[in-house]
């Protein structure tokens, strides 16, 4: 489940005022108010994302070195590197050229 960062707009109180974490569902509604002393809060860039970020980086990590593979010719390696990153047409088309029936 994501983590959402609140803070408040306004003066808020000890639990506001720094920003506080709130654990939700993706589709639940974004708080509006302060748990505790009812300010209005707004959410802030979210850990969440931060962490789509990370993945997406790792994913362009993964893509270069598939890339790496495939120049070389090294269709197995690129293959299977496609496989674990869930890049099922990629994984295919490579264990083909490297002589896989699929
Ligand atoms: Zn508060």
């Amino acid at each position: 489940m994501p983590i959402y960062e609140y803070r408040t707009t306004e003066k808020g109180c000890d639990y506001c005022r720094d920003s506080f974490e709130v654990r939700q569902s993706m589709g639940s509604k974004p708080f509006t108010k302060c748990p505790r002393c009812h300010s209005p809060v707004r959410r802030l860039i979210s850990q969440f994302r931060a962490c789509v970020i990370e993945t997406a980086d790792e994913a362009i990590a993964t893509e270069r070195k598939i890339r790496e593979y495939e120049k070389e010719g090294r269709w197995s390696h690129a293959a299977e590197l496609a496989d674990k990153a869930g890049l099922e047409d990629r994984a295919k088309e490579n264990y083909k050229k490297a002589g896989y029936n699929m």
